[in-house]
């Protein structure tokens, strides 16, 4: 009977952002200045985990938190302690702090080797159970990249679990749709995307839980090849307040007015959606392109620009035409201009800088295909126009590589959204996503062809596989960017490296990110934010076949049923309405959104498609082809009305590029108010069959 190894982890209160936590100097978040709570999702793992116990029958299962952090995370460990833990253990050292994904995957995954052999005596029978991302981080990786230093298999997005025939069955999210999985073989390590059954903790743990002695580790204790700084491959560079949404965020307080804004958007829409699509920022050029070596407009960061602007300024100034040589007498004549803007070192190390035209990183431009029954998801075309933009600077080509079977009537499509080379890896056992499978052989194509730049789509999947590869490869990650940019750091004699901007703790602050001790720069990037190319047909590319061997032994996931949303669904109408969880019930769904559907039709003359949050379909209110989102469908309609649907980020990506939205839901304090353009406060069983009487009227 199984054992489970719980993973929990320290992170701030983000829920309870107040103004002061907030540096009034940068406008970024204070870390400090938040409460720390256990990382909700995690919490959530604990009780899945207890959840698994109690359904399997094995009343002497085992169940072991471990947490990584500084000292005051013990306090995660008393919660465990005080809801089901049996044994807890901290790993903490001040040499494993300031690790990104990889510096904190590979001590984790030391220490549960440690407790499978202390604790466990090296039976197989566990789960490794953990929640499928943390909210500082928001990357889902370290757990798919434990696993692969693991060696086991990882079932992602697990939202819950069934005991049959002596083993246990997961139902997860997938791309589009979900799925019944089991694990072909133990260990294997679970993330757990939603589990709503809270564990409580009783009176007598509790007590038992502050006299319990918690274990700790050092990072000697568990011998890791990876941590800290030193063992990290990203380094954040840039940490920024997000920008304001462009979206209006207009309260309607009337009927009357939200139909006549309906009428309006419909009519008199002006083509360009509220936010989402990128403006065109200057195209990156390399530096032996530039009319002037000492042209250096693209470093990363604002400061290194302007001390280049301020040195290119004074040679030229100064007449120099050899910068090589520039005397000592010249660079005081400089640092006095320079006003202290920066010192003698730096003066000499940009100077150095001069010399670097050639780019650190070699090799084409890569994105990693996703696709189901023949179809290539919306998400690769965005990252294809991405890469085009990316390797036109870079003065070299967009490779896609193709995994899958039956895949190569895809490739056309693919060359005319913009891709110079295919590089299929076709194989039967890759019919179905199988996370080994499919790592085994992207990470083969990777490290045969080695790319400079690889691109996942920040889907299920990609977040699923981007780890695992990049991990196997030994090459840093950066998770659901936002933005991609090419800069140079001539300071330091890097040339054409790849900026990776994301959002991080919730959104409230933003990072730019770049990869070190790495051949390839690798990221997930959010679907819906970069743009598709118009296909080219008549664009020209080579197909290269790349085989790889794979065995029944390299398939780690039983698929016991996968539900994806079919077609039949216009999401290329004019108008969207959406329902969510907010609907209620099939019925309100049915009438209520139906009518409203009816009355638009009829008034705007246009064509009108229902939508549904994820909630909703899980609810059974609408078929899953209807849903919008991360998993669902990516629209971009002139108008996008939400009923009853709170705001969630995988919600929202999915609507990202739609003209105008207008938000309809009963919480004064619903987060879709700040990322739509009208809203009204109001009940959708009293709202919306005025509403559809109003549009008679306007
Ligand atoms: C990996 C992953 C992928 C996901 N992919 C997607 C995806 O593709 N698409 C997606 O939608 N979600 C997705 N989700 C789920 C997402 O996180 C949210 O859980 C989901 O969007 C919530 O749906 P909802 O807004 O309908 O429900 P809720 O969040 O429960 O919100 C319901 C809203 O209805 C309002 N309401 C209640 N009653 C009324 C009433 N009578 N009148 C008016 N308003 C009312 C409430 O105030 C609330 O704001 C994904 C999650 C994960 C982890």
């Amino acid at each position: 009977m199984s054992d489970y190894i719980v993973l929990v982890k320290q992170v701030p209160d983000v829920s309870q952002i107040t103004d002061n936590a907030f540096d009034p100097e940068s406008g970024t978040l204070v870390r400090t200045r938040l409460a720390n709570v256990i990382n909700e999702l995690d919490a959530q793992a604990l009780a899945f985990a207890q959840y698994m116990k109690n359904i399997s029958g094995d009343a002497n299962a085992r169940v072991v938190v471990l947490t990584m952090g500084p000292p005051m995370a013990e306090e995660v460990l008393r919660y465990s302690l005080a809801r089901c833990a049996d044994e807890v253990i901290l790993l903490t050292d001040k040499a494993l702090g300031g690790a990104d994904t990889v510096a904190t995957a590979n001590p984790l995954a030391y220490a549960v080797r440690k407790i499978a052999r202390d604790t466990l005596k090296n039976e197989k029978d566990y789960y490794v159970v953990s929640g499928m991302q943390s909210v500082d981080g928001d990357t889902a990786q370290v757990p798919p990249q434990m696993a692969e230093e693991l060696g086991l298999p990882c079932i992602a997005y697990v939202t819950g679990a069934a005991f049959r025939n002596g083993r246990f069955e997961f139902t997860r999210i997938i791309s589009g749709g979900s799925q019944v999985v089991a694990a072909r073989k133990l260990p294997a390590v679970i993330t757990v995307a939603k589990y709503e059954y809270p564990l409580f903790a009783t009176f007598g743990a509790t007590r038992r839980a502050n006299k319990t002695k918690v274990t700790q580790w050092g990072s000697e204790d568990i011998n890791a090849t990876l941590i800290g700084v030193k063992g990290s491959k990203t380094a954040v560079i840039r940490v920024f307040p997000p920008g304001k949404s462009t979206r209006k965020c207009k309260h309607i307080s009337d009927v009357k007015s939200l139909a006549q804004v309906i009428v309006d958007s419909v009519k008199g829409g002006d083509g360009k959606p509220g936010q989402g699509v990128q403006t065109g920022a200057e195209r990156y050029i390399l530096p032996k392109r530039r009319a002037s070596l000492l042209d250096r407009r693209f470093e990363g960061l604002k400061k290194e620009q302007e001390d280049y602007c301020i040195l290119g300024e004074q040679i030229s100034k100064l007449g120099i035409t050899d910068v090589s040589g520039i005397s000592e007498a010249d660079k005081e004549k400089i640092l006095a201009a320079a006003g202290g803007n920066f010192h003698k070192t730096v003066l000499d190390n940009m100077i150095t800088g001069y010399e670097a035209t050639e780019p650190a990183f070699q090799g084409e431009v890569w994105v990693v295909a996703e696709h189901s029954n023949g179809q290539v998801h919306p998400a690769t075309f965005e990252l294809i126009g991405k890469a085009r933009e990316l390797a036109d600077s870079l003065e070299t080509k967009v490779g896609v590589c193709l995994a899958g079977f039956g895949i190569e009537p895809m490739a056309n499509d693919l060359i005319a959204a913009g891709a110079d080379n295919i590089y299929t890896i076709e194989h039967k056992l890759l019919g179905e996503f199988d996370p080994n499978a499919w790592r085994k052989a992207v990470a083969d194509a990777v490290s045969a062809y080695w790319p400079q730049i690889v691109l996942y789509a920040a889907t299920p999947q990609g977040r699923m596989l981007a780890p695992m590869v990049s991990y196997r490869v030994g090459c840093g990650l950066t998770a659901d960017c936002t933005g991609l940019a090419i800069k140079d750091s001539s300071r330091k004699g890097e040339i054409g490296l790849l900026l990776q901007t994301r959002p991080a703790l919730g959104g409230n602050v933003m990072a730019t990110i770049r990869t070190k001790n790495s051949r390839s720069q690798t990221a997930t990037a959010r679907p819906g934010v970069m743009k598709r190319l118009p296909p080219d047909p008549s664009r020209k590319g080579q197909v290269i076949r790349h085989k790889v061997e794979l065995t029944q032994d390299d398939i780690c996931l039983e698929i016991i049923k996968t539900e994806r949303g079919g077609g039949g669904v216009n999401f290329a109408a004019d108008v969207i309405v959406s329902g969510g969880k907010g609907m209620q019930s099939r019925d309100n769904y049915e009438q209520l959104l139906g009518t409203l559907c009816e009355g638009l039709r009829e008034k705007l003359q246009a064509k009108v498609e229902r939508g549904a949050s994820r909630a909703a379909v899980e609810q059974g209110f609408i078929e899953r082809a209807h849903q919008v989102g991360q998993t669902g469908t990516s629209v971009a309609p002139k108008l996008y009305i939400a009923l009853g649907i709170s705001g969630a980020i995988q919600h929202m990506i999915g609507v990202a590029n739609t003209e105008t939205i207008i938000a309809v839901n009963s919480d004064p304090n619903a987060p879709i108010f700040k990322q739509c353009d009208y809203y009204i406060v109001a009940a959708i069983e009293d709202v919306v069959p005025k509403l559809a009487a109003a549009m008679k009227e306007v």
